[in-house]
């Protein structure tokens, strides 16, 4: 068994430096999960060799080599989480483990006492690391995995404690004994666990990088047209079903291109984030910011009519005109949904409709478009309530 988790680390460990070589350096923490069953793995040949090697390179040395894996592991772990690992504590406690082992090897030699200790010891890393994923970790599959290998391996680890306390620790580590078979099982499995666990933590997030890029504006970090449309079509389907209203408003940023032509194409990116972080403070969580093309936003707010949506336009002009640097004015075309016959293409149509007499109407103002028209732009939003934001 103890051979298998020899061999075991060893892959896991070249699984994850493939890992930390191809995916991005954005996914932290790949590294240290690559290294701690490399720790492991020499520790387990460290141990395998014990009748032919001395008792420091066996014993102390093997022992402290599966410590620092644990460790490193919670490093990696750390570092996935956005949090920084602090070696000058566990330093501290690898200098003080590393003297009790030597003591418990030479001056006391003693099987259970060193059994016990390097048990507790153990239990705290992953105590700790547990602790630490309970509080900070997301509620994804993986991250439970891994939370729930820890758990199981620290209740091993007491169960062991127990074993010793009540002489059944045995007096080697090969000993056949039900609580040793226990113990080096649960470690073997634990090994591959926790490297499974790393591996399935980093391929989730590098999947939530992935669809982030394909979903989202680079530089709003808004939705991105493909995915706002789809929220859309999503959000009237329900709407078809339960009945419930949803709004939607066409944003334009007004004269943005003087903006650009007088200040620099650079400043312009500066207010179109500007303009993005600000509405979308104003928003509530079900509601949808998505870029539609250039200077042109849309947003989505599902179970709201037409009187709710125009106190967001409201809301959205006063936000941008707090006499911020970066303030702009912006128009809105504002349209909700109509009854079942109501498709999105038209909705987009009247919105956009009503955006146009926005502008024609001097700008900086919210127009609501209440008829469907057969023709954007050209039918100037049939009849239309306007609001001018002065
Ligand atoms: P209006 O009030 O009628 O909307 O006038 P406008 O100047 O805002 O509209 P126009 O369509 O004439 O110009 C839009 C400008 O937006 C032109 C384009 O260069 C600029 N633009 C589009 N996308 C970006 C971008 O990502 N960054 C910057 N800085 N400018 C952009
Ligand atoms: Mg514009
Ligand atoms: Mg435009």
């Amino acid at each position: 068994m103890i051979a298998m988790a020899g061999f075991m680390s060893a892959i896991m460990a070249v699984v994850l430096l493939f890992m930390r070589r191809h995916y991005p350096p954005s996914i932290r923490g790949v590294g240290a999960w690559a290294v701690a069953p490399l720790l492991w793995l020499a520790s387990t040949v460290l141990f395998g060799a014990r009748d032919f090697i001395p008792a420091w390179l066996s014993l102390v040395l093997a022992n402290q080599l599966l410590v620092l894996g644990s460790l490193v592991y919670y490093m990696g772990t750390r570092h996935f989480l956005g949090q920084s690992f602090d070696w000058r504590f566990w330093g501290w406690v690898m200098a003080g483990s590393t003297t009790v082992f030597v003591v418990l090897t030479y001056w006391f030699p003693n099987y259970g006492l060193r059994v016990g200790f390097f048990t507790v010891l153990m239990g705290c890393i992953y105590t700790a690391q547990l602790r630490f994923m309970l509080r900070h970790g997301e509620h994804s599959f993986p991250v439970r995995l891994v939370q729930v290998v820890l758990a199981l391996h620290t209740l091993i680890l007491a169960v062991r404690l127990f074993s010793i306390l009540i002489g059944k620790g045995g007096s080697d580590l090969m000993e056949p004994s039900l609580f040793q078979t226990l113990y080096i099982g649960a470690y073997v499995l634990m090994v591959l666990m926790l490297s499974i666990g790393a591996v399935l933590m980093a391929t989730d997030r590098l999947r939530t990088e992935l669809e982030h890029l394909a979903t989202h504006d680079s530089l709003t970090n808004t939705l991105n047209r493909r995915a706002l449309l789809a929220h859309c079509e999503e959000e009237l389907e329900r709407a078809q079903r339960y009945g419930h209203g949803l709004s939607i408003m066409m944003v334009d940023l007004d004269n943005f291109k003087a903006v650009n032509d007088t200040r620099g194409h650079q400043h312009g990116d500066a207010v179109l984030v500007h303009f993005a972080d600000c509405t979308r403070q104003v928003l509530r969580r079900a509601d949808r910011l998505g870029r539609y093309g250039g200077e042109e936003f849309l947003v989505l707010l599902p179970d709201s009519d037409a009187d709710a949506a125009m106190a967001v336009a409201q809301r959205i002009h006063a936000t941008l005109a707090t006499g911020h640097a970066l303030d702009c004015q912006v128009s809105i075309g504002l349209t909700s949904w109509t009854g079942a016959h109501d498709t999105l293409d038209a909705m987009l149509s009247r919105a956009d409709a009503a955006l146009y007499r926005a502008k024609h109407e001097g700008r900086n103002r919210t127009v609501v478009a209440s008829e469907p028209v057969q023709t954007p732009r050209a039918a100037q939003a049939g009849s239309a309530q306007t609001v001018a934001c002065d």
